[in-house]
């Protein structure tokens, strides 16, 4: 494995490194301005998902939301929740 960076391609030595799991070696920064960039949830980058799965995730965030709201509603003995899309 060379000890290059895996965002910016120079020579990583010193204090400034960092290895990133079953990816290589980083720098801090450099490893910290990817992840500011990155779009992940948990162990998920949804910047990874085709068209096809980022809309299921839309949809399925979308419906737990829903769900929520209409349970919230049901618990606070609200009789006028209202329903929505
Ligand atoms: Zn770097």
């Amino acid at each position: 494995m060379s000890l290059n960076c895996i965002f910016c391609n120079k020579l990583v030595f010193g204090e400034s490194g960092l290895t990133v799991p079953q990816r290589g070696p980083a720098h801090q920064h450099c490893y910290q301005a990817d992840s500011a960039l990155r779009r992940t949830f948990q162990c998920l980058d949804i910047a990874e998902l085709n068209d096809d799965e980022l809309r299921d995730l839309k949809d399925l965030v979308l419906s737990e939301e829903n769900d929520r709201r209409r349970k919230q509603g049901m618990s606070a003995g609200n009789d006028q929740a209202v329903e929505l899309f």
